[in-house]
């Protein structure tokens, strides 16, 4: 298959993406509970993803389903009786996962559940209490330095309740059964690069290659972070072993440069690949070696699981001052940035499927070229020499061991420069697969 776009066409997913994230932005979503069945019921108008419900009370591996947070309203009133706080007006002023309460308090006694960003006064942080009860509200500093001694109003309308933890999967069989994983979390509230960017990217993936011919299936798995991709190792610890190749999608539509955080096997074919799109991009970029910290690539990559699955962001989390705030937001990712991480997850897909390994049909000494037309079937005077020494690597590696990446790589030479050297070569019935 050929997957890759045209510049132009990707800008126009790039703002395909930033209209979908925009409908997704005001959702309150959380570990658990409506937003994220919202969320989800959206990305069904683009892929018809299926929706699974995992009671609460659940066992997965060392943890257990929580209960079910769902939120109606939330504000803190002054002694006049205005909402100085007001979840309407953005769902970062609750502490997700906050228990309900409905009490009247002096600003000392409230002081103790605002949090807030002295270095960024005009911000709202972002802060969550999934596993401790508790009750909060975020709000800017200089809201904060504002607020005047006191009674204060405190309401918040929540459930924290028996119910179920809500993941969205699509999967899309491909000509075998070995399977290619696209792995994000939805879990996150009003936050635009951290979330709302890879649910975007991951949705308009699955939309494309659903039009495909694939040779690998595909598997899209929309989830809440952490607790959701244990719960789904757990539900589906049998089937692990035919995911080949995986990503973790997430922080898509920043400025920053495209960073690649390696899985923890450290050399598997997705390291590869992601590591050789990056080099020929053409852009600054990053590599990272694995770490036990960072999104569900904690889950995948844990030893009893091993898979290789990386995480492939633009900058990572926890290193821009946006990150979980309220500066995290519609302004803050960009149509070109989702555009760009579109076009280097599909020049990875195209790796991906065309990575194959070939015999030589004349493997003693070489063969001629020439009597093929093989010189003649490329263009320019540089492209003809970099296709013949391209067709020279590839007839020589290929001895049924080396893929065409190892090829390229031996070479150091572009997949596709290599790859267009086996098409003539297979053409030419010089090469046949394995
Ligand atoms: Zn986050």
């Amino acid at each position: 298959m050929s997957v890759c776009l045209e510049t132009s066409e990707a800008h126009l997913f790039g703002s395909e993406m930033h209209h979908l994230i925009s409908s997704l932005y005001p959702i309150c979503r959380s570990i658990t509970g409506d937003g994220v069945r919202k969320t989800l019921h959206i990305l069904q108008q683009l892929i018809p993803l299926q929706i699974y419900e995992v009671p609460t009370g659940t066992p997965v591996f060392d943890w257990t389903v929580p209960k079910e947070w769902n939120v109606r309203d939330a504000y803190v009133k002054n002694c006049l009786g205005e909402k100085i706080i007001d979840f309407q007006a953005s769902n970062l002023h609750l502490l997700n996962y906050s228990t309900p309460i409905h009490q009247t308090m002096p600003l000392s006694e409230l002081k103790a559940h605002l949090f807030t960003l002295p270095e960024h006064p005009e911000w709202v942080p972002y802060r969550t209490s999934y596993y401790k009860e508790n009750w909060g509200f975020c709000l800017s500093h200089n809201t904060l330095q504002s607020l005047e001694d006191g009674e204060y109003e405190v309401y918040i309308d929540s459930s924290l309740e028996d119910g179920h933890l809500t993941y969205g999967e699509y999967y899309l069989a491909g000509e075998t059964d070995d399977e290619v994983l696209f792995s994000c979390h939805i879990c996150h509230p009003s936050l635009c690069n951290d979330n709302l960017s890879g649910i975007a990217l991951a949705t308009f993936l699955a939309n494309h290659l659903s039009s495909l011919t694939r040779r690998y299936s595909y598997r899209f798995l929309f989830i809440p972070g952490t607790i959701g991709s244990i719960t789904w190792l757990c539900l589906n610890a049998n089937q692990t072993h035919r995911i080949k190749h995986g990503l973790v999608v997430s922080g898509v539509g920043d400025a920053g440069k495209m960073t690649y955080k390696k899985s923890r096997k450290g050399d598997a074919e997705i390291d590869r690949i992601v590591a050789h799109v990056l080099k020929y991009s053409s852009h600054p970029y990053a590599l990272e070696d694995f770490s036990p910290y960072g999104y569900d690539e904690r889950q995948y990559c844990s030893p009893g699981f091993n898979l290789p699955v990386g995480r492939l962001t633009r900058t990572p989390f926890g290193q821009y001052p946006e990150y979980h705030t309220s500066a995290d937001n519609l302004d803050f990712v960009k149509p070109a940035y989702l555009a760009d991480s579109w076009m280097t997850y599909l020049a990875i897909i195209e790796i991906l499927e065309q990575n194959r390994r070939y015999a030589n049909t004349n493997p003693q000494c070489e063969p001629q070229l020439g009597k093929r037309g093989l010189y003649e079937a490329f263009g320019g005077k540089q492209d003809k020499k970099d296709s013949e020494m391209a067709m020279l690597w590839v007839l020589n590696l290929s001895d049924r061991n080396h893929t065409l990446l190892n090829i390229a790589e031996r070479a150091g030479m572009k997949f596709q420069v290599i790859r267009n050297a086996a098409v003539a070569l297979l053409n030419a019935g010089l090469l046949q697969e394995c």
